[in-house]
């Protein structure tokens, strides 16, 4: 099917793009388009309107690449998922972001597909939105009026991940002594989409959890925090027993809103599996 008619701006400045996005009604922003193409196919196909302009952030240099200093990790919104899982700043704990990276679909997709588009495109099997939970992630926009507004990842997807600023850059800080556990489910044999993805870090002091994140997407409404169960954690010693006594304090009400029997059954086995590898590598 092709789409209606439009006009492809392709600014190659963040202050270009800025002015176009402020300046054409009806604009929509486009990184790889592996998710944009699909959903303004399927606008047309049930009559509904569709931009009459989208401007590219593709030619943008200075959207693309990731970068580590002062303790901190930058990813640009213009990184594709593969341009990131090469980057030799994923160190530390960060590196589970190369996990991340790989389970991401397949190669074409992962060369076109952006961590920008990941975050912002509102699609319910991603899997950026849960790590950068996770890992505390800081998301970095560019308003219309050029104005610049920071957000922890956590506040953007509690307000449903909804913006209609240009994502330029998420920050992730540093941190030495944490350990971090990624788990992804697949949907299906056929389909390349996650069920369900869960990132745990903890700190661990001694044998005891510590300043805890388990963050959960997919099957749910929004990648968020289980705050129930990283208070339970947090007060909890490693044993042999608690990754199976932690499945009684998790918060059921995020897992009721969009899961079935089965995808409950699942992030429970999950959330055992992150935990009992989190207390492997503490040993
Ligand atoms: C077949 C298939 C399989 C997939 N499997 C997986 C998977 O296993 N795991 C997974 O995590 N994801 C998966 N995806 C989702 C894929 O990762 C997304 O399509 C992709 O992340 C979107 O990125 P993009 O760069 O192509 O964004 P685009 O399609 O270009 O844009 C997506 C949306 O985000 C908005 N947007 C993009 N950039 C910005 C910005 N800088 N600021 C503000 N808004 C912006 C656009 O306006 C648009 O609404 C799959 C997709 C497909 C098509």
């Amino acid at each position: 099917m092709l789409l209606n008619p439009l006009t492809f701006h392709t600014p190659s400045t963040l202050d270009e793009a800025v002015r176009l996005y402020t300046t054409l009604d009806n604009s929509r922003l486009q990184a790889g388009g592996t998710f944009l193409l699909n959903s303004l196919k399927l606008l047309k196909r049930k009559g509904a309107k569709t931009p009459e302009h989208v401007i590219s952030l593709n030619k943008i240099d200075g959207l693309k690449g990731a970068s580590a200093s002062n303790g901190e990790l930058t990813i640009k919104a213009m990184t594709t998922i593969s341009d990131l899982y090469s980057s030799p700043h994923l160190q530390g704990h960060l590196s589970v972001l190369r996990t991340v990276c790989k389970n991401i679909s397949t190669n074409p997709i992962r060369n076109m597909a952006t961590v920008g588009g990941n975050l912002t495109c509102r699609y319910t099997w991603t899997e950026m939105p849960a790590a950068m939970i996770g890992l505390g992630g800081r998301l970095h926009f560019r308003g219309r009026d050029g104005a610049t507004q920071t957000l922890d990842a956590e506040e953007f997807f509690k307000n449903g991940a909804k913006t209609d600023k240009i994502f330029t850059h998420v920050t992730i800080a540093s941190d030495p002594n944490a350990s971090v556990a990624y788990c992804r489910v697949k949907k299906s044999p056929n389909v390349d989409i996650p069920l369900l993805s869960i990132l745990i870090k903890t700190n661990f002091n001694r044998n005891t959890f510590a300043h805890t994140r388990v963050s959960v997407n997919n099957c749910v409404a929004f990648a968020q925090r289980d705050h129930k169960l990283e208070q339970f954690l947090d007060q909890s010693v490693c044993s042999p027993d608690i990754a199976q006594e932690a499945l009684n304090h998790m918060d059921e009400s995020i897992y009721e809103t969009r899961s079935n029997d089965y995808k409950k059954h699942m992030f429970r086995v999950s959330i055992k599996s992150a935990l009992r590898e989190l207390m492997e590598k503490n040993r």
